[in-house]
């Protein structure tokens, strides 16, 4: 008998792959997605498996799938500034009303959960790098907000349901992950910077580019949830890349990887946008056993690569500027 398992957020960036992933390792796959951030296409190619079947649904209203369930992987939600902003109700309730529909589906199906929280629950972080018992620096009512605690709830109920149910339970704190299937008008720097270089227009830096940021690629990421989801492990675990760069040598980077002749300019910097952001993975290294491996030389030829087979179309329905105007102080 396979093992089943329900991954919500299928059709986004990182449900996509992890759908991929355990198709591979031989699972049978349930994909959920609402499709408001998600994109049908990132899991087109599966539609034909007998191992994978789709649900369109919205997991903020009750959620039922039929027959038994081993694992869910709770991975629905907006993930970046621009959609906080556009879709601030449904950030809200997607982590804490859809957190709450899974948890008690895994209860009833007795089913291992786990939860992807993120390194935005340390809002703009005074502790560096940041290890998973900081308790974080979070405006709760800045644009940010609805992500941030939507997401602190997320753990704290998720922790309830392990303690007074002795629920399975475990929890991804994920920092910047980047890779194919992003996508080009979501906002994040690195499809911003990409989508830039090949229209042939400026790159934005935010502020002085002196924040930080330290990108995971979306191999080494899945790769961390798969173990994580395995070990037996129930507090937040850090899955991320420690190699911390500079947002202004990382958009000089860009331009040397992409050779376009345009120049950074220099936008202000958008509200309670974290200065510094590196996450300390000893616990995931002890844990897990687990480490990036994909440098990001590599990983970024491997996302230019994917976003330079874009068609002219998409690279142009870009929402960026619109998120520029909207994000400022
Ligand atoms: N950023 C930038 N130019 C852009 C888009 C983003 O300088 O066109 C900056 C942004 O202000 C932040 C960093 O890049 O400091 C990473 O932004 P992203 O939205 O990718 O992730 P997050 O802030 O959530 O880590």
């Amino acid at each position: 008998m396979k093992k089943r398992i329900l991954i919500t957020g299928a059709a986004g960036f990182l449900g996509s792959h992890l759908c991929d992933k355990f198709l591979h390792e031989g699972y049978e796959v349930l994909g959920m997605d609402n499709l408001i951030t998600g994109d049908r296409r990132n899991i087109e190619h599966l539609f034909k498996r007998e191992d994978f079947q789709f649900y369109h649904h919205d997991v903020t209203t009750f959620v039922h799938v039929p027959g038994k369930l081993d694992y869910i992987l709770h991975f629905a939600s907006p993930a970046s500034p621009i959609d906080y902003l556009k879709i601030p109700i449904q950030t809200l309730k997607v982590g804490s009303l859809g957190t709450h529909n899974l948890l008690g589906l895994a209860k009833e199906k007795d089913a291992r959960i786990l939860i992807a929280s993120t390194s935005e629950v340390y809002g703009d972080p005074q502790v560096h790098p940041q290890t998973e018992d900081y308790f974080g620096n979070v405006n709760t009512i800045g644009p940010r907000g609805v992500y941030d605690e939507a997401k602190r709830f997320q753990e704290s109920i998720t922790m309830a349901y392990h303690r007074y149910h002795g629920l399975e339970t475990r929890i991804a704190r994920i920092f910047n992950t980047y890779g194919p299937r992003m996508r080009l008008n979501d906002g994040r720097v690195i499809p911003a910077f990409i989508g830039q270089a090949l229209r042939g227009e400026n790159l934005t830096v935010f502020g002085d580019g002196s924040q930080t940021r330290s990108f995971c690629y979306v191999d080494d990421q899945v790769d961390g949830i798969y173990k994580l989801l395995l070990s037996d492990y129930s507090d937040p675990v850090n899955i991320g890349n420690p190699h911390e760069i500079s947002i202004k040598d990382f958009a000089e980077e860009i331009i040397k990887l992409t050779g376009t002749d345009q120049k950074i300019v220099y936008e202000p910097l958008p509200q309670d946008d974290p200065m510094q952001r590196q996450p300390d993975i000893s616990r995931a290294k002890e844990i897990l056993g687990w480490e990036p491996k994909v440098s990001r030389s590599e990983g970024m030829q491997k996302t230019y690569d994917y976003f330079k087979g874009l068609t002219k179309e998409e690279l142009h329905k870009s929402e960026h500027k619109d998120f520029a105007k909207h994000i400022r102080k």
